[in-house]
C-alpha cells in the first residue's frame, strides 16, 4: 500500500505520530516514509508493509494530508505505476532532471584507459554540448586476463577533468560495495566537481547484496541494466531491492538480451520494451545501442546499426541514452569495436535530436487527434 501525501504537505512528527497510529490498528504493519526532491518541491510518500490486505484505504485517506492510497498488487511495488495509479515522479541530481519527461544523453569511454582520452572525450562532450557522460572504472569483464579497470586510481583525473569541462553527472558501474565508499571519497577529495550516477551492470542485476548496498545510500542514484539473461519481470524484481532500501531514485536501462551466439549482434536488441518499462513502473528509460549491437557495421543505407538501434529507442521515447564514445576506438582496452568516433558525436547527436523530436511530434499528433474525436 502506497500514501501519497497532498503536494503541499511536509510531514513532521505529528504528521507521522498520525500515520503510525493509525498503522498500530492493524497488526504487523511497518511504515516507511519516502521523499522526493523536485524542482520546485518535494513530494512524500508513504509505504506500508505487512499484511495490508485487512487494512481499509480509507483508514490512512482520512488524515487530512493524505491525497490518495494506492493498494499496489504488483510485486515491484515502489517503482511500480500499479496501474497508472502511482505518479511518476522522476528526481534531480546536479540540476539535472530525470523523468518520463527528459531526455540526456551519456557518452564516453567503456573503460577510462588514459587521462589523454579522459580529456579528449570531455572536450569533445562539451563542444557538443553535453553536461553528462559515461566513464568505466571498474570494469566487470567476462575474462580474468582482460583488462579490469584502472579502479580508483583513475577516479581524481577523471572528476578534475569533468569539472573542467562542465560535466554535472558521470554514470559509472560499480562492482562492489566498497567502490561506492572510492567513488565518494575522491568526489570529497576533489571538491565535489561532478557528480556520479551509479551503474549496476548486467552481470549484476541480480547481485541481490550489491543491490541492497546501492539501495540504502543517498549520495548516488543508480542505472540498472536488465540482466542480459533473465526475463524483464526478473530484472523489475531486482530492481526494486534498490528502491526498498531507500533508493528510489533509478533509471532502467534496457541493453539487449543474448541471442544466439551474438549473431548477427551482440545481443538482441530489446528497445521495443521502452513503452512497457515505462507503463509498468514510474522509472525514467535508458538504452544502450552500443552494448547490444556491439558493432559498427553500416546497412546499405549508409547508417551504422548503431545509430539505427539507439534511434529506435528514442522515437520510442527513451529518457536516456548510454553510448560508447572514444577518442581512438582501434587502441581501446575494452569495446573499442562498438564505440563511436569523436568525429561522430555531433552528426550521431543531430539524428537522436531528429528521432527525439520525431517522438515528440508524435505525442502531439495522437493527444490533437484524441481532442478532436472527443
Ligand atoms: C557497460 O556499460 O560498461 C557494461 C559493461 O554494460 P553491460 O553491463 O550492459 O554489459
Ligand atoms: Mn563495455
Amino acid at each position: 500500500m502506497i500514501i501519497i501525501l497532498r503536494p503541499e504537505a511536509d510531514p513532521g512528527p505529528e504528521e507521522l505520530r498520525q500515520l503510525e497510529a493509525v498503522a498500530s490498528r492493524f497488526p504487523d504493519l511497518t511504515l516507511r516514509l519516502h521523499r522526493v526532491q523536485g524542482a520546485f518541491q518535494t513530494l512524500h510518500e508513504v509505504y506500508v508493509f505487512g499484511p495490508t490486505r485487512q487494512v481499509p484505504t480509507e483508514a490512512f485517506a482520512e488524515l487530512p494530508f493524505v491525497q490518495r492510497v494506492v493498494r499496489v498488487s504488483s510485486r515491484y511495488r515502489v517503482i511500480g505505476r500499479h496501474g497508472g495509479q502511482a505518479p511518476e515522479v522522476g528526481f534531480e541530481h546536479r540540476g539535472l532532471r530525470f523523468s518520463q519527461d527528459s531526455f540526456h544523453v551519456f557518452a564516453g569511454l567503456c573503460a577510462v584507459d588514459t587521462r589523454q582520452h579522459v580529456e579528449l572525450t570531455m572536450e569533445a562532450l562539451r563542444r557538443a554540448g553535453l553536461r553528462t557522460a559515461r566513464m568505466g572504472a571498474y570494469k566487470p569483464r567476462t575474462s580474468p586476463y582482460d583488462f579490469q579497470g584502472h579502479g580508483r586510481a583513475c577516479l581524481p583525473y577523471v572528476f578534475e577533468l569533468a569539472g573542467k569541462y562542465g560535466i554535472q553527472v558521470i554514470a559509472m558501474e560499480v562492482t562492489h560495495e566498497s567502490h561506492l565508499e572510492e567513488i565518494a571519497t575522491a568526489l570529497d577529495e576533489a571538491g565535489h566537481p561532478t557528480g556520479v550516477m551509479v551503474q549496476i551492470g548486467t552481470r549484476n542485476a541480480q547481485n541481490f547484496e550489491l543491490l541492497k548496498h546501492v539501495g540504502r545510500q543517498q549520495a548516488f542514484p543508480v542505472l540498472f541494466k536488465r540482466g542480459m539473461g533473465i526475463t524483464l519481470e526478473e530484472s523489475l524484481n531486482a530492481c526494486e531491492y534498490v528502491a526498498t532500501n531507500g533508493n528510489p531514485r533509478i533509471v532502467f536501462c534496457l541493453r539487449g538480451v543474448k541471442s544466439d551466439k551474438g549473431d548477427p549482434h551482440r545481443n538482441l536488441v530489446d528497445f521495443a520494451h521502452v513503452p512497457v518499462v515505462n507503463r509498468l513502473t514510474r522509472l525514467p528509460v535508458c538504452v544502450d545501442p552500443s552494448h547490444s549491437v556491439g558493432r559498427r557495421d553500416r546497412a546499405p543505407d549508409g547508417i551504422s546499426d548503431i545509430w539505427h538501434a539507439a534511434a529506435q529507442g528514442v522515437i520510442a521515447g527513451a529518457n536516456m541514452l548510454l553510448v560508447d564514445l572514444h577518442p581512438r576506438p582501434e587502441a581501446a582496452l575494452c569495446d573499442g569495436p562498438q564505440a563511436l568516433t569523436l568525429g561522430e558525436l555531433e552528426p550521431f547527436l543531430e539524428d537522436m535530436r531528429i528521432c527525439r523530436e520525431a517522438y515528440l511530434r508524435r505525442l502531439a499528433a495522437l493527444r490533437r487527434g484524441r481532442v478532436e474525436a472527443a
